[in-house]
């Protein structure tokens, strides 16, 4: 029971970056690489993660809610990363699992803050109220450019959603954000090259797993 008490949390560890960075394939081969060194881990992903929390995904996403105001928007998206926190991530955090998540808060200061133009102050208020103050202990932002992130959405054969649709401009705008929000706190968020081949990224990912892990 002490021992249990005692336990150490889990790490939380999220990737970041605009629509088509890679990040979601690089959540994979990194929960790949801590389940091979018997790491406990749980990947999940944001918007969604449980089963309410995907309902409320499948609201923001929908290409037919065009008319969804960036108010609503907002608040979607901290309900949905409210319930997901306290359902999902911190009873496994304090179980000693590490968390591995395709986006959390920094993507609501770069697409709501930075894109929507929400100020910054507004929107972190009302995400340490929706987490609870659960906050990454390590970030990865993929740097990839526009035109780069673009060609491969177009690739891929999976309908545009609501927010891919958005213009080149909003994502330059959500991209810099990102650029932002990792030079205000470096230590604890990681820029990666988006645009060198998936191997060479996952080797500096793995690279840095080792260093936090060790
Ligand atoms: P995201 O989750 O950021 O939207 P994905 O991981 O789903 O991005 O990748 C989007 C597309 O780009 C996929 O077809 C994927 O195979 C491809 N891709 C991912 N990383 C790279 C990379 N480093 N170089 C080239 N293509 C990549």
């Amino acid at each position: 029971m002490l021992w249990q008490s005692m336990k150490k949390q889990g790490l939380f560890i999220t990737f970041e970056g605009i629509d088509g960075c890679g990040k979601s394939t690089q959540v994979r081969k990194a929960a790949c690489f801590l389940e091979e060194k018997k790491i406990p881990i749980l990947v999940t992903r944001e918007p969604g993660g449980t089963p309410i929390a995907e309902k409320i995904r499948d609201i923001i996403l929908s290409p037919d809610h065009d008319s969804m105001t960036n108010r609503c928007e907002l608040l979607l998206y901290l309900a949905s990363r409210a319930q997901h926190v306290q359902e999902k991530m911190r009873p496994a955090l304090e179980k000693g699992v590490t968390v591995l998540c395709d986006r959390f808060q920094e993507a609501t200061f770069a697409y709501q803050g930075f894109g929507r133009g929400f100020l910054l102050s507004t929107v972190n208020q009302l995400n340490q109220f929706s987490t609870n103050g659960l906050k990454p202990s390590r970030t990865y932002i993929f740097d990839i450019s526009i035109e780069c992130a673009f060609s491969r959405m177009k690739k891929m054969v999976k309908v545009p959603d609501r927010i891919e649709k958005s213009s080149k401009e909003l994502y330059q705008k959500i991209l810099e954000g990102y650029l932002k929000l990792a030079s205000n706190e470096p230590s604890r968020i990681k820029i990666i090259d988006g645009e060198e081949s998936i191997g060479s990224i996952y080797n500096k990912i793995c690279d840095d797993l080792s260093v936090l892990f060790a």
